[in-house]
């Protein structure tokens, strides 16, 4: 069944066909001039030294805990109310995920606090997410990791143009990681972007991305280069010209459309705030954000009621989701034994509006309708 009101929405129209067309017809698909255009972009965008496109966010995050030094015997501390890669990255490189608690259902990114707590002489990073595009407690973060010693990568993931305390998201830590992939703010399929102000890391980042080769084939092809050396135990995470020239049109968009997110949010708000036992995360949030998603958490309930009370929308034709099913409860991360009370609980009712920059105030209207119903006719 098709969804009245679906989850998200691709803001494509015919740029980004004309734009993969083009592509295909100058004669060069692989990593080359369009991927170097995106990156000046992206970097610009976010005021970062150095931006570097990656097949997708995942390998982005493996590539940062890679140069951020991870390894066999480290602990990186990270959320569990995340997606999967935001923990795997850290296991691809031999190190171990710490899971840490998040605030509350108010603010649903990980808890200083516990961040604090789960401090051992392994501890090397911190793995920081920025749920819906909202920014984590930064400036407690980085106070603790220079403490401490810590490494800092930011899943920027959800917050394109996120702003905190006047810093764009993804520019706080020490590297960054965005994804492309068909439902985040910036949509090309599969993509992403590894985003550094260390000059040693970008570089680091860039080689290990290309199987650690000294030089790519766009350079061969155009004479800058006739030979290469492998120096590095590199990847393929490259990105192809193709998906690079879609998301340069979505770059382009993208202002506008977070603009017309922050209508559709602020409209959610207004309503949603008047429904008993509702909580909005980040509600009394004053700066720029991307809103990736519309987490709404409800109070006093349980996860079976939330389940009841998703299938209640769903019959009226608008989609939810659950961001997240918590990592820490998946079968392969069971026997770390973690023991988080407030991502369990949000886990367990939490559930995420639709939110894209077309929706219409009807729409929204309807939405909140729906919700309000369901929250007083199931108990
Ligand atoms: C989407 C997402 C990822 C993975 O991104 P891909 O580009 O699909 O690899 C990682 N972390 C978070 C928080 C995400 O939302």
């Amino acid at each position: 069944m098709a969804y009245k009101i679906p989850l998200f929405n691709l803001n494509f129209d015919d740029r980004e066909a004309q734009a993969a067309y083009d592509t295909i017809k100058s004669g060069w698909i692989s990593t080359g001039p369009k991927n170097a255009e995106l990156e000046e972009m992206f970097a610009k965008m976010l005021g970062a030294k150095y931006a570097v496109s990656i097949t997708n966010c995942t390998d982005a995050l493996h590539l940062s805990c890679i140069v951020c030094g991870f390894g066999p015997g480290d602990e990186v501390l990270c959320p569990s109310l995340t997606f999967a890669a935001s923990a795997n990255c850290v296991r691809y490189t031999g190190a171990t995920p710490v899971f840490c608690d998040i605030v509350g259902p108010e603010h649903i990114n990980i808890d200083p606090k516990d961040i604090e707590k789960k401090i051992t002489p392994k501890t090397k990073g911190i793995v920081v997410v920025h749920m819906a595009g909202f920014p984590a407690k930064m400036d407690e973060i980085m106070a603790i990791a220079k403490k401490h010693n810590l490494k800092v990568v930011e899943d920027a993931c959800h917050g394109p143009l996120s702003e905190y305390k006047g810093k764009k998201l993804g520019t706080i830590g020490d590297c960054s990681a965005f994804s492309f992939f068909s439902n985040k703010n910036i949509s090309t399929g599969e993509g992403g972007m590894f985003v550094t102000n260390n000059e040693e890391y970008a570089a680091k980042a860039r080689l290990l991305r290309s199987h650690g080769m000294s030089t790519m084939s766009y350079q061969r092809a155009t004479g800058h280069a006739t030979e290469y050396d492998i120096t590095e135990l590199g990847y393929n995470y490259r990105m192809d010209d193709i998906r690079a020239a879609i998301a340069i049109e979505q770059l382009k968009k993208l202002p506008g459309d977070l603009e017309m997110r922050l209508e559709v949010r602020k409209q959610y708000l207004e309503r949603l705030s008047k429904i008993e036992d509702i909580v909005v995360p980040f509600a009394d949030n004053t700066e720029f954000v991307s809103n990736y998603i519309m987490p709404v958490v409800l109070m006093n309930s349980t996860k079976e009621r939330r389940n009841r009370l998703r299938e209640y929308i769903h019959a009226t034709g608008i989609q939810t989701s659950v961001h997240y099913p918590a990592i820490h409860r998946f079968s392969i991360y069971k026997e770390y034994g973690a023991v988080l009370p407030q991502t369990d609980y949000v886990t367990d009712n939490e559930f995420t509006l639709p939110m894209y920059a077309a929706l219409t105030p009807e729409q929204i209207d309807f939405i909140c309708d729906t919700v309000e119903k369901a929250v007083n006719e199931i108990r």
